[in-house]
């Protein structure tokens, strides 16, 4: 793991146990949780139990460290940062306490209601603007533009606030769509 995924999986566990004291009565096992980044732009989050439920793998999006992560949820309180991830503690919670509930079904939707989460769909849905491009730096940052940079070559300000440096140059990954996923 690189050092900006590092970080920024040590930003997901801090954010996983504030939210734990204070949405969950500590009642979701962090010690079992394994958070890793994804690359993915559709499914911005998804969680894996093992068979007997004593450990989970829970990735979310690289994308949402950078400004997609800033979007308004409707029907949330929380940014679209703080959505995907309350969604998938919601399912881990779910894994513990509730395993015969469907994973979308009225048991986790009365969960995120009662938390001010959006209480249906799947994160994946919330990112409603079209047209972005998503670029990457070799560190791993991601910077989601409303235009393509064509030719112009454009590097990575997080790395190097100058103009342009072509070590840290930023290359395109695709485009972020709308379309909805589950989990
Ligand atoms: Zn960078
Ligand atoms: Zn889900």
């Amino acid at each position: 793991m690189n050092s900006a995924d590092a970080a920024y999986v040590a930003s997901l566990q801090a954010r996983a146990q504030a939210f734990n004291g204070e949405l969950f009565d500590n009642r979701v096992p962090l010690a079992k949780v394994r958070f890793l980044p994804s690359a993915a732009v559709r499914q911005l989050g998804s969680v894996r139990a093992n068979a007997d439920r004593s450990a989970f793998v829970v990735r979310i999006a690289r994308l949402l460290d950078g400004p997609a992560g800033d979007a308004d949820v409707q029907g949330s309180r929380f940014n679209l940062r703080d959505e995907v991830l309350v969604h998938e503690l919601v399912h881990v919670e779910q894994f513990i306490i509730a395993p015969d509930e469907q994973p979308h079904g009225l048991w986790f939707r009365e969960r995120m209601r009662a938390i001010g989460a959006r209480p249906r769909a799947c994160p994946t849905v919330q990112l409603e603007v079209r047209g972005r491009w998503l670029y990457r730096c070799p560190a791993g940052h991601e910077v989601a533009r409303l235009r393509r940079y064509g030719r112009r070559r454009v590097s990575c300000r997080r790395c190097d606030p100058r103009a342009y440096n072509a070590k840290h140059r930023l290359r395109l990954v695709g485009e972020i769509t709308s379309a909805g996923g589950a989990e």
